[in-house]
């Protein structure tokens, strides 16, 4: 094992899930490098949550769905300069509207950024990956992505996409000792939801069999698990964090 400094890199790790993942992962020892796009004080006060509790982590200003922006942030930051541990692909936005009036940018932005970014994310981090003949990624997708959700079609694809994805590149990465897994979080409290109407809540509450919303936390321990030692010999699959709304 190389003496570089083992990171976790959380992308969209400033707020919300992966701001609980990015948490997680430094208490777990690794030192983590959380990505955002818009909201540089959110990243900020992440950072200094992780470095008060003992950890250690690094901000990056990264759009996940610019492709040269992302093999440049990999070029610059994380190739030979670190032992890349984990990749968690967490950043993602929604864009609802019913199809038959959808506009096509929202179509496009939410696949850019939940696929085609987590896609991006991931062929950097698997080369350097493949070298280290180690690595552990992985992707943060969602219920909808397993049910279906009307209203949400782009980001139901963007997420059935995911979960494809998770599978092609685990049986690929395999034989580099790389495992590739995908978290499928149901409904948890975080801004993406918050904006949701009362009415609709309390509609889904009645869905789930656990009775309460997710945390972002329950979703970090899934991952900490994939990303920890107890999950070498799990690889290709989905691990559904829902609280029985889906089976
Ligand atoms: P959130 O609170 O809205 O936070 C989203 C995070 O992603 C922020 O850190 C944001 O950074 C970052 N981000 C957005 N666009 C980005 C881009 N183009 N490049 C890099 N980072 C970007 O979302 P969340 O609820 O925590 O969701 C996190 C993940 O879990 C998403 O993939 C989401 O689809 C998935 N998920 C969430 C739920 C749920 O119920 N909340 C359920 C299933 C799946 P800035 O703050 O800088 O904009």
């Amino acid at each position: 094992m190389s003496d570089l400094p083992r990171v976790a890199l959380v992308t969209g790790g400033s707020r919300g899930i992966g701001r609980a993942c990015a948490e997680r992962l430094a208490k777990d020892g690794f030192e983590v490098y959380l990505t955002y796009v818009s909201r540089p004080e959110e990243a900020q006060k992440t950072v200094a949550a992780i470095a008060e509790a003992g950890g250690e982590a690094k901000a990056f200003c990264l759009d996940a769905s610019s492709r040269q922006a992302v093999s440049t942030f990999f070029a610059e930051e994380i190739k030979d300069k670190v032992h890349l541990a984990v990749l968690v692909n967490n950043a993602g936005i929604t864009k609802d509207g019913l199809i038959i009036r959808m506009k096509d940018d929202d179509w496009d932005r939410v696949l850019e950024v939940n696929l085609t970014g987590a896609f991006a994310c991931l062929r950097e981090a698997a080369k350097i990956m493949v070298k280290q003949r180690a690595g552990r990624i992985v992707n943060i997708a969602s219920v909808v992505g397993q049910m279906g959700n009307a209203g949400q079609a782009n980001y139901v694809s963007a997420k059935a996409g995911l979960i494809g994805l998770t599978k092609g590149a685990a049986r690929e990465l395999a034989a580099r000792n790389i495992t590739v897994n995908a978290v499928t979080p149901g409904f948890i409290q975080t801004d993406m939801t918050s904006v949701l109407p009362e009415a609709i809540v309390s509609k889904m509450l009645e869905n789930i069999p656990l009775g309460r919303l997710g945390a972002p936390e329950d979703i970090a321990n899934a991952v900490s698990f994939l990303a920890g030692p107890g999950a070498g010999y799990v690889t290709g699959q989905v691990l559904s964090v829902n609280g029985g709304m889906y089976m």
